[in-house]
């Protein structure tokens, strides 16, 4: 299912039920039933972007602005080493560059302290700011291009282009990063040809990790009023991810139980070997709403309760967690992984 054409009949003629199962059998061929944990620390809320979909932009006032501090952020990062979790994402928006460099500081003190890896997503930075953290100490860095249609991307992302976008995830390849993309399904202004374009950019960037979820309006943006995807778009656009891209790492992210009360299972029944902890402090998380209805587990206040609900969710999927750094496998033989 490569061409065009056969995306767009599989996104709009396959049965649901069916390219899930294909799906779920493509990823138990080199996972089995293992689902990898991550955890999220969003450290900072600060942005000097302002995309019109996003809850932290610039512009919205509405927002309590934070910074964790280093205490804080090694505190967290200490709790999650002790819950067995071999892989932490630091997550805030667009930093100024003394921020970088103090950053930089935190992932040497993390590495040298811990056996874990760390993805960074962080957004656009310059080259030589990717190649510090590198060697600062970073494994991994997510970079989601968000939507194929140029046009698109500069009208929701004002002053940014794709082209710069895609650069630098090339440029983060370039620099040893296991590098993560994606995009948002069901954007306003998007359409059946954005979603088939998005797979195959997807596809031709021959990506470590894949991040999709869906558009959640959030209430202080420009986008409030935009409507969501409905879930069966959604799990057939994450099912023909995995069919396309048998061997990346590819999360069930919390924005898919916005759409659905299950659907972070559904997405673990539709292709996704990984689920994301939000082991932020919830003091903080509360006010990193890049979209509404962030329900979750995450606001168990306790990690390890968080963890049991994490247990729970992941076995009612019919899979089990596994605790494990989840190196890329592009450079593996996947078949010798387990
Ligand atoms: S999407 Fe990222 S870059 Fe854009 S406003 Fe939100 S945090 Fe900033």
């Amino acid at each position: 299912m490569f061409s065009k054409s056969e995306i767009r009949d599989a996104l709009i003629n396959y049965p649901l039920k069916e390219i899930m199962e294909k799906a779920t059998c493509e990823k138990r061929k080199i996972f089995g039933n293992r689902i990898l944990i991550r955890g999220i620390v969003e450290f900072s809320n600060h942005c000097s972007k302002n995309c019109l979909y996003c809850g932290i932009r610039a512009a919205n006032i509405n927002v309590k602005r934070y910074e964790m501090k280093e205490e804080e952020i090694f505190e967290v990062v200490k709790k999650a080493c002790e819950l067995k979790i071999k892989t932490v994402v630091l997550q805030s928006g667009e930093l100024k560059r003394k921020k970088i460099l103090k950053l930089g500081k935190i992932v040497e003190k993390i590495k040298g302290s811990f056996s874990l890896a760390i993805t960074l997503s962080l957004g656009d930075l310059t080259k030589d700011e990717y190649k510090y953290l590198k060697e600062c100490g970073a494994d991994r860095y997510l970079l989601k291009f968000e939507t194929s249609d140029e046009k698109l991307f500069e009208k929701l992302r004002p002053n940014t282009s794709l082209k710069e976008r895609i650069k630098n995830i090339y440029t983060l390849k370039e620099l040893g990063y296991e590098v993560g993309s994606g995009n948002i399904i069901g954007l306003p202004g998007s359409n059946l040809d954005t979603l088939i374009n998005d797979l195959l950019l997807i596809k031709e960037l021959e990506l470590d990790m894949i991040g999709v979820g869906p558009f959640i309006p959030q209430r202080d943006t420009p986008l409030k009023d935009g409507k969501s995807p409905n879930i069966d778009i959604t799990l057939k656009f994450l099912s023909l991810v995995r069919l396309l891209n048998p061997i990346s790492h590819i999360p069930a992210t919390t924005s898919f139980d916005a759409l659905h009360p299950e659907g972070r299972i559904l997405g673990l029944k539709s292709g996704a070997n990984v689920v994301m902890m939000d082991i932020t402090p919830p003091k903080y998380s509360k006010n990193y709403k890049i979209y509404n209805k962030k329900t979750e587990i995450s606001y168990y206040k306790d990690l390890a309760e968080k963890m049991r609900k994490m247990t729970e969710m992941v076995e009612k999927s019919g899979n089990k967690l596994f605790f494990d750094i989840g190196a890329s496998l592009k450079a593996q033989n996947p078949r010798l992984i387990f």
